[in-house]
């Protein structure tokens, strides 16, 4: 077997032939690893990044280069930097001066900030409620204020944030039914005057 090195073809010695089959070896089987990141690369765009069904557009015959960003044409990439640039505005409550304490606050102390969850509770980002309007998130605040101080023991003070998000109009329309479910939930906590975290007001799978 005859082996292309530095100065050329040549057939490599009885004691060598163990490291260059090795190395053929590894060559080959780098070659199937790229060829298949490839196919897989490939397989995650074969329609229009913007949904509308087409195929993608590449630079290329041999297809390694996107052309728009993942879409079929100029028109599409527009489209859907438009809709990624698109907000959704919901409104939260945060909690200054809260004690955090282990436990189920961790998360929350953990965070920069604390606020509200839809059930009373202090919550993170990952729990916190997300409300449809500024006037429910203030009357929120403003129910809850002498709830958390009393709970807490210290004075709080909660304040209305507003919340600005971006993404696909897919992800809003999931966050949009997680904000309609929270703002339900703190409406009719509200009507009853119900502040306790462990009762069930909504059916809601409270955090
Ligand atoms: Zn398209």
């Amino acid at each position: 077997m005859k082996i292309a090195g530095r100065y050329g073809r040549f057939k490599p010695k009885a004691h060598q032939s163990d490291f260059y089959a090795k190395r053929a070896k590894r060559e080959a089987q780098a070659r199937r690893e790229a060829a298949g990141s490839l196919n897989a690369w490939l397989e995650r765009h074969k329609t229009c990044a913007n949904g509308c069904g087409q195929p993608v557009a590449f630079y290329d015959n041999i297809h390694y280069a996107l052309r728009y960003s993942g879409c079929c044409s100029a028109q599409c990439e527009l489209e859907r930097e438009e809709r990624m640039r698109e907000l959704l505005t919901y409104w939260a409550v945060g909690v200054d001066g809260a004690r955090i304490v282990g436990g189920s606050n961790f998360t929350a102390a953990t965070m920069d900030e604390v606020f509200l969850s839809p059930t009373t509770k202090l919550a993170g980002w990952k729990k916190h409620a997300m409300l449809d309007s500024s006037e429910l998130a203030q009357a929120f605040a403003d129910a809850l204020t002498d709830v958390i101080a009393k709970r807490q023991g210290v004075p709080v003070k909660l304040r209305v944030v507003e919340m600005q998000v971006g993404g696909s109009s897919k992800a809003h329309e999931a966050q949009r039914t997680v904000i309609a479910a929270h703002s339900a939930e703190v409406r009719e906590r509200l009507k009853r005057g119900e502040f306790a975290p462990n009762k069930r007001v909504l059916d809601l799978q409270g955090p």
